[in-house]
């Protein structure tokens, strides 16, 4: 099974991919199965920028959303939810699932 795209803790004497950046690279975004030369380099204060800034969709179980599409239905009854995790829940207690 292919190892996933994640953020990984390195150690390299080499500068920050950020533009004017050139601080020493202690984090890298990549798979850890894939080339190297493929994954981005950036520095510790780079980094905790990103992660302090992640757009409110892209966190985990996120209902933040401005969007008032409901993306995510209950494969038994058609449900509509805001987000994965809730019809995840209401999936687990959904009365079509036991009719079925
Ligand atoms: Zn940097
Ligand atoms: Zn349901």
């Amino acid at each position: 099974m292919p190892e996933k795209q994640q953020i990984m803790s390195v150690s390299l004497p080499v500068s920050c991919e950020t533009y004017n950046c050139f601080k020493k690279v202690q984090w890298a975004i990549g798979r850890p199965d894939g080339p190297r030369e493929l994954w981005n380099y950036y520095c510790d204060d780079c980094m905790r920028d990103v992660v302090s800034n992640i757009p409110a969709e892209l966190l985990p179980g996120s209902d933040n959303t401005s969007t008032d599409a409901d993306t995510f239905t209950c494969e038994y009854c058609g449900k509509a939810f805001k987000s994965n995790q809730a019809v995840v829940t209401h999936q687990r207690f959904c009365k079509a699932k036991e009719d079925g």
